[in-house]
């Protein structure tokens, strides 16, 4: 029985103050989803304030990116062991933003998805399809050359200790969300994928679901069969609403 996760994508918002407060928020609320997994992501400088504020609660916390680089000449960048020094337990890789923005394509992902297993963090890999690709017919095979970058240089194995966001780019931030027999569809798509080269990886990792979730659709987005709880992004910055879409997968 897999459990729910909801993790919280703070991306490029917060200040020492109002991470303080939000904080306090949800860590005040979160025994109301005992069985949920939650986990927050806050910009890399705020993560040592996030870790000091979390130890001990039951709310995890991790990264929005990491370098595929240990250490060395690499300017700006954030190692594993770096992340693992703040008790990091997940590393986003591979998000959309990241890919659209910052030109990181799929085989700089997979190498970022590697550095955070071989570090000991749980990377949660963000896969997904513009609204063109949609509109194109070819979401699947998106879906799919995103995962196969990752599986030909890990294994599908690796995947036991990952977790995978299916996050429609065209839901993300837009306040469209997929409907939850859209999203289902595709993470339905991504565990029979894996079931085909390991049954046992395709029954254990959980896909969240990316892209404009809110406490009014969590319910019934966390209820179809295959999606194992959210990547939240806007709602993960208010504690009242991500503690909403927290209790809904209790
Ligand atoms: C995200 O950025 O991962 C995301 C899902 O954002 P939002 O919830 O704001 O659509």
């Amino acid at each position: 029985m897999r459990q729910i996760l909801v993790a919280g994508n703070w991306k490029l918002n917060g200040s020492r103050d109002s991470i303080e407060q939000l904080l306090s928020g949800i860590v005040a609320g979160a025994g109301a989803a005992a069985n949920v997994q939650i986990a927050v992501c806050p910009p890399f400088v705020y993560i040592p304030q996030v870790a000091e504020r979390l130890a001990g609660s039951p709310v995890a916390w991790g990264s929005q990116d990491i370098s595929d680089q240990d250490s060395g000449a690499f300017t700006g960048e954030v190692s594993a062991s770096m992340l693992n020094d703040f008790n990091c337990k997940y590393a986003i890789v591979g998000h959309s933003e990241r890919r659209s923005l910052y030109a990181e394509d799929d085989a700089f992902t997979a190498r970022k998805f590697a550095a955070a297993r071989k570090g000991g963090l749980i990377p949660i890999l963000c896969v997904g399809e513009t609204l063109e690709e949609r509109e194109q017919g070819v979401t699947e095979s998106v879906v799919a050359r995103q995962l196969d970058a990752v599986i030909e240089l890990e294994g599908v194995a690796a995947l036991n200790d990952a977790v995978i966001a299916y996050e429609p780019v065209w839901a993300i931030g837009t306040g469209k969300t997929a409907t939850p027999q859209q999203a289902q569809d595709v993470h339905a798509f991504i565990r029979g994928k894996l079931a085909e080269l390991n049954v046992g990886v395709a029954d254990k990792v959980q896909i969240l679901y990316g892209g404009s979730v809110k406490g009014a659709n969590a319910a019934e987005l966390f209820a179809m069969a295959d999606i194992d709880g959210g990547l939240i992004g806007g709602a993960s910055l208010d504690a009242n609403e991500f503690l909403k879409i927290c209790s809904a997968g209790a």
